[in-house]
């Protein structure tokens, strides 16, 4: 059985636990209710890893999992059903954490969505499926709160468990010393090139055709089909060798090599370099993802420090589409630490957006590649004209890309690392010097992967489970995951 409560007091009144859906075996809705039972595992965290782990280790009936979610149920929730409706989540208090980072590049405070509701971030995310590459794996070499790479450092410095420095300024007394809490901190981060496109090219802006988007809806209610059942994109990758000289190759190598070489780079950090220049190196590596969505987006600070990057569709103008490159593999790494003992505090955050020259590097080669593909006789003839970054930046000189990536660059949802694996937790996902405690979350994830991560974290969520079972004797009937090719 799986217990499952919301934590933030808002249970209605209801003591006990209940069946509150046929697809969740009970739902608790205060504390007071979860209390009352008994439980082999508990779960901090409702989200993608913790409500896998929680399904798998109940496949054996003696098993009782309570799952503790700070978020509501959402179950049957239009805005969460209706894949083309996600954007309508972001920023909304009510579905996200609404995190803030310090300021990045330009100054800007980035808003950083967080899924809050049961599913966690699968609940609000775009549903584009991807896997790393073999290599992204293996370069972890073969490896439970679940709150997420924002939530559970948080919640190990609240329980003292981190940096002793960090504790103490924040007024917690330290417990366990473990000071690779919170540390490592990572993002893909994506820059854009926007377009207009000549009258006829039609793009998601007909959905602000009130008679289209009537059709829409009626066929997603209906028979759901059609347009809503999808966020429109698509995405391929290349090697960042493959799009620069050998020249600028070396010269971003030699820039990474210098941060090696820095008294204050770790041993942990020095290694994951060297995996970073070996995919800079490679013929094919999966280093830059190239993004194709058929939309126009806020270029302003605006839309970064709220996220409402996305505007309502407008079919009373010309269509518009972006081109994103991401860089996939970032040398910078930014750190997730809280500043006061009290949890409902948010944590300071610092993804170090393109805070190495490296990135600045490599994702400004991404924008001269995607800038180069709008001059082919295939996509130029479709182009009215480019509405970002703007014509002042002329995207032939290397020195305005690379001001045009600083101007603009968001994270693409994929924070991970800040519990990670070798540093704070072992290859069996146990904290370090703590009994009867794992994280099974992106938070675990060492270094990136390529491409949109949730497919990874329910490959970690799986395997923590099989860790799990084999470490406390219940059976494992699923397939054996580390037997699966990914
Ligand atoms: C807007 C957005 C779009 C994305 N798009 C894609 C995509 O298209 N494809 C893709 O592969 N990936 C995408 N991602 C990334 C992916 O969804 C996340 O990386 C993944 O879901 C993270 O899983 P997790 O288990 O680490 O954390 P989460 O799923 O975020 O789960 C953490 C859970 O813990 C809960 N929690 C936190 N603190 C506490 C506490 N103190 N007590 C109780 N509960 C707590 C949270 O409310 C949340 O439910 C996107 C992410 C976002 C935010």
């Amino acid at each position: 059985m799986t217990a499952t409560t919301d934590t933030n007091g808002q249970g209605g009144g209801l003591y006990g636990i209940y069946n509150a859906t046929e697809s969740l075996p009970a739902l608790a809705a205060c504390a007071r209710g979860f209390l009352s039972e008994n439980y082999d595992f508990i779960v901090i965290g409702g989200g993608t890893a913790g409500l896998a782990v929680a399904a798998r280790l109940t496949e054996d009936p003696e098993v009782v999992v309570g799952v503790l979610e700070v978020g509501k149920s959402r179950l049957d929730d239009p805005l969460v059903d209706s894949p083309a409706a996600f954007v309508q989540m972001l920023g909304n208090p009510e579905y996200d954490h609404c995190f803030k980072s310090v300021p990045q590049q330009r100054g800007i405070e980035h808003h950083l969505s967080r899924g809050k509701a049961l599913g966690g971030s699968s609940a609000i995310n775009y549903m584009m499926y991807v896997r790393g590459s073999d290599a992204d794996y293996d370069d972890w070499a073969t490896l439970v709160g679940d709150s997420g790479t924002i939530n559970s450092p948080q919640i190990l410095e609240l329980s003292g468990i981190g940096d002793p420095e960090i504790l103490k300024q924040a007024g917690v007394e330290c417990k366990v010393e473990l000071p690779g809490v919170g540390r490592n901190l990572q993002d893909h981060a994506v820059t854009v090139l926007g377009l207009e496109l000549k009258p006829g090219n039609i793009t998601s802006d007909i959905m602000g055709d009130p008679d289209t988007m009537e059709a829409a809806t009626r066929a997603y209610v209906e028979h759901q089909r059609g347009p809503l059942t999808s966020v429109s994109g698509t995405q391929g990758f290349l090697p960042y060798k493959a799009v620069v000289s050998p020249d600028n190759l070396e010269k971003t190598v030699k820039s990474i090599r210098e941060k090696q070489s820095a008294s204050d780079t770790t041993p942990f950090y020095k290694q994951q370099l060297n995996q970073v220049i070996a995919h800079l190196e490679s013929d094919k590596s999966a280093n830059l993802q190239y993004i194709l969505i058929p939309a126009g987006a806020d270029y302003t600070a605006e839309g970064l420090r709220t996220q409402k990057v996305w505007p309502p569709p407008d079919n009373t103008r010309n269509h518009r589409m972006v081109l994103g490159p991401a860089l996939q593999y970032p040398v910078s790494r930014g750190s997730c630490h809280i500043k006061s003992a009290d949890p409902s505090v948010h944590p300071i955050i610092d993804p170090a957006y393109l805070k190495h020259p490296a990135d600045v590097a490599v994702l400004a080669a991404g924008l001269h590649f995607m800038h180069k593909t709008t001059k082919t006789k295939h996509l130029a003839p479709l182009i009215q004209s480019r509405t970002y970054p703007a014509a002042s930046r002329d995207l032939d000189k290397a020195a305005d890309r690379e001001e045009a990536v600083k101007d603009w660059v968001m994270g693409e949802y994929h924070l991970i690392g800040t519990c990670a694996m070798g540093e704070v937790v072992d290859s069996r996902l146990r904290v370090k010097d703590v009994q009867g405690l794992r994280v099974v979350d992106a938070s675990v994830f060492p270094n990136h992967v390529s491409g949109n991560i949730c497919s990874s974290v329910y490959t970690v969520a799986e395997k923590a489970a099989d860790l799990i079972k084999e470490d406390w004797g219940i059976a494992i009937d699923a397939p054996d995951i580390a037997k699966v090719k990914l």
